[in-house]
């Protein structure tokens, strides 16, 4: 069983403690058992993160820099390394967790600009002879608390920065790819950053529940679905700590009858079928306006037909399997829902549910309208919902109806329709002529409605802002 870190201690759980499989989801080998942690290694946990936090928070911003440049150096050593641990638990193709690792190493790369992104602010005179400086403070133990989809880039979407801020760290990576998060742990302590300012806990709901209740824990990032995000936003802010919690999506592409076809067709397979779909950044409806559904469906259905499903490690393998055999079934469960509401199968990727692991193929559902369980419910899995629109404006609406608000995106050339989807969709990531609108290190990651519960987003100086409080100083002398 994976331990916990506590301190500088890889504490191996006690005799007893519950624990859940870990898998390989390309064979349903299991590889790991993960502890279900408890209030008591949660509580040591966040102690050993609150001792640390007065001499990490005082320790000098260069020294807290150089070690994020350190660890910035440790992470592009074993790059190769944690692409195939996410492609051995999570499944996804070696390819998409190279781009996975990329992406989270390009946070660490933001927080080494600490120097900068912790400046205050001052202005001399404010009144005769006064004067105003405002400082930022780290704010003390903070949490984060990943889902499966991304192992590596979703813990370093969190730690990096609140550490590079001077705050400590309790990181429970999610329960069914644990190793990403482990392995991250093992090279920050590489790295040589002291005892205790990154802990690990692992485990499910009760050690989440924990961390929300621990009065020593000051703010709490969660990513995962929709429902436990508002748990987890309700419950944080009950017990006084700043939240961000981002949940689900239900992403809509909508194609204009003038987009580039050899361009988009592309762009819709990989936005619904990169990740296996399991992706809150995944386009689940594609809304083909006017006469773009007649010009896009046949090459939508050769191309996905011709997509190499199998084991993520398999060069030419385009889409992995899905995380569980029970998520599998449960997507596989939603093609059948969407035939019995009226939906037509277009393509029927549930052949490949024969393999062992947890496969299933590219599955193109035609006809959907938003009334359609598959039509509104987040599927998160390779099954693309194609509906029609007689108008940008009648496809902005249907976007526009989901209660999540993660991504949206647009495929034509013109500027007017581009502009009026940026103007009018209720997005927080929006898209024009790009599959998947994934906002850089630099930027915040912006979900609305409810795929995002809370003010600050994470990463960008959003996260700066998340992880620092703001002291202002008024002096005469
Ligand atoms: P999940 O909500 O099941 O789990 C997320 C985390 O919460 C895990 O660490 C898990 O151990 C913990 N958890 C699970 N149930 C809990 C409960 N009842 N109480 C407290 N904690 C609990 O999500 P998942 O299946 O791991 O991830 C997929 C979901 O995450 C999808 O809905 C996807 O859209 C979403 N997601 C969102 C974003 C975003 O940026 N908005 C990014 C990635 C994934």
């Amino acid at each position: 069983m994976i331990p916990n870190l506590i301190g500088s201690e890889w504490r191996a759980p006690a005799d007893g403690t519950r624990s859940l499989p870990v898998f390989n989801p390309a064979t349903g080998e299991v590889i790991e058992q993960v502890p279900l942690s408890t209030d008591r290694e949660v509580d040591a946990a966040v102690s050993a993160a609150a001792a640390a936090f007065p001499s990490w928070s005082r320790t000098a911003l260069m020294e807290r820099v150089r070690l994020m440049f350190r660890y910035k150096a440790v992470l592009e050593e074993h790059f190769e390394e944690l692409a195939s641990i996410v492609t051995r638990h999570h499944g996804k193709t070696l390819e998409e967790s190279r781009g996975e690792v990329r992406r989270g190493i390009e946070v660490v790369d933001f927080a080494c600009g600490a120097p900068t992104l912790l400046q205050g602010r001052t202005l001399r005179d404010v009144s005769g002879g006064v004067d105003q400086d405002l400082y930022r403070y780290p704010i003390g133990v903070c949490a984060g608390v990943p889902p499966f989809n991304f192992p590596v880039m979703i813990p370093l979407w969190m730690y990096p920065l609140a550490v590079v801020a001077g705050n400590t760290f309790v990181l429970k990576p999610s329960d069914r790819t644990p190793l990403g998060g482990q392995r991250l742990a093992e090279l920050f302590l590489q790295a040589g950053f002291p005892e205790g300012v990154l802990n690990l806990v692992h485990g499910a709901g009760e050690a989440v529940d924990a961390l929300l209740r621990h009065p020593k824990v000051a703010a709490i990032s969660f990513v995962g679905s929709a429902p436990v995000a508002r748990h987890v936003y309700e419950t944080a802010a009950a017990n006084g700590k700043r939240v961000q919690a981002l949940g689900g999506a239900k992403n809509h592409i909508v194609i204009m009858p003038d987009a580039d076809l050899e361009l988009t067709v592309p762009a819709i397979l990989n936005s619904a079928f990169g990740n296996a779909g399991e992706r809150c950044l995944s386009g689940s409806v594609a809304v083909a306006v006017g006469r773009a559904a007649d010009a896009l469906l046949d090459p939508l259905r050769d191309a996905a037909s011709r997509m190499v499903v199998g084991p993520g490690d398999q060069p030419g393998v385009q889409i992995g399997p899905l995380i569980r055999a029970e998520h599998r079934d449960k997507v596989a469960g939603y093609v059948d829902k969407g035939v019995a509401e009226g939906a037509q199968l277009v393509v029927d990727g549930r052949h490949e549910m024969s393999r062992p692991g947890f496969f299933l193929g590219p599955t193109i559902l035609d006809r959907v309208t938003a009334g359609m369980t598959v039509g509104h419910e987040e599927i998160f899995g390779p099954v693309l919902s194609v509906a029609r629109a007689a108008t940008l404006d009648d496809a902005i609406g249907q976007a526009n109806q989901m209660a999540l608000g993660n991504m949206a995106t647009i495929f034509t050339q013109s500027g007017r329709s581009a502009r009026e989807f940026r103007e009018r969709v209720e997005a927080g990531m929006t898209g024009i002529n790009v599959p998947i609108a994934q906002p850089f290190a630099f930027f915040p990651f912006s979900g609305w409605k409810g795929s995002f519960y809370g003010d600050l987003h994470v990463h960008g100086t959003d996260g700066i802002d998340f992880y620092t409080r703001k002291k202002v100083v008024v002096t005469r002398w």
